[in-house]
């Protein structure tokens, strides 16, 4: 489903954000009260990779001003999905607990209930803003706000880790994040999914995902190599080093999953 969405919705992979410059050292925000000073100007994708040209639409309107890539090449990355625009009045930034909300998503959803992402099914929800609380949610929000920006008092890079963000976490990734990954192969003995850290052609290093229930790693191994190799996949969860041969492998860290909550395929 998520695939066919991608590619009905091509023309709107649109960002919050660009950079003037080259280094990506200057950032320019869509909404800034003088934006029309850009109008015209070529400016830089926010991944640090991708060569494509993005201009500035809507200038004379700030509050609904985006950045857009024209002509070629075209997205080169991670940057080329839908999930390239985050509307913040939807949400109360209040509400967002991290990493509480990541340790929520480990937990197994209550069978009677259904789980439908981004949607609000119970009562007690449908009055006021609600916070992010879904991995699609969550990494719609990061991934359109400079790594170094904060929500709700959290850096960016520290709730996202991805290919803007991969040098802070050269050594391996620790702790509780999002991870944005893609698929390079499967180990059927351990139970265990092997992923490219940061997303394809970037990769430096692999992530190890570890499954203790053989229904679950059978469920989402099949859903993960559906996406091939390109797919874009965010995983949270808590990512450790459980020994000093992580150190030494090119296999930097690992995390257990215990539900399907912890696993979103972008595209
Ligand atoms: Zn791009």
């Amino acid at each position: 489903m998520a695939i066919i969405n991608v590619i009905d919705d091509k023309e709107e992979i649109v960002m919050d954000y660009a950079f003037e410059d080259e280094k990506r050292t200057k950032i320019i925000y869509a909404n800034a009260s003088d934006i029309v000073q850009y109008k015209g100007v070529r400016c830089y994708c926010k991944n640090p990779y991708c060569e494509a040209r993005m201009f500035i639409y809507n200038p004379e309107h700030p509050s609904s001003a985006f950045f857009k890539a024209s002509g070629k090449p075209s997205h080169n990355g991670s940057c080329g999905s839908i999930y390239n625009h985050f509307d913040n009045t939807e949400y109360d930034a209040n509400l967002f607990n991290f990493p509480d909300v990541l340790i929520d998503l480990e937990k197994e959803p209550i069978k009677k209930k259904t789980c439908i992402s981004g949607r609000t099914g119970s009562g007690e929800e449908t009055f006021g803003k609600k916070g992010l609380k879904t991995i699609k949610e969550i990494y719609k929000m990061a991934t359109n706000t400079p790594p170094n920006d904060e929500y709700n008092g959290i850096k960016i890079k520290d709730i996202l880790a991805d290919v803007r963000s991969y040098s802070e976490y050269e050594d391996g990734i620790m702790g509780y994040h999002l991870v944005e990954c893609n698929f390079f192969r499967y180990e059927n003995n351990e139970k265990a999914i092997i992923m490219n850290f940061p997303f394809l052609p970037n990769n430096r290093y692999y992530l190890r995902l570890v499954f203790e229930n053989e229904e679950l790693f059978r469920k989402e191994r099949s859903r993960i190599y559906d996406t091939g190799h390109k797919g874009l996949i965010v995983i949270s969860g808590l990512w450790q080093q459980i020994d000093e041969e992580y150190e030494k492998s090119t296999i930097k860290a690992e995390c257990k999953i215990k539900s399907e909550k912890q696993i979103a395929i972008i595209k």
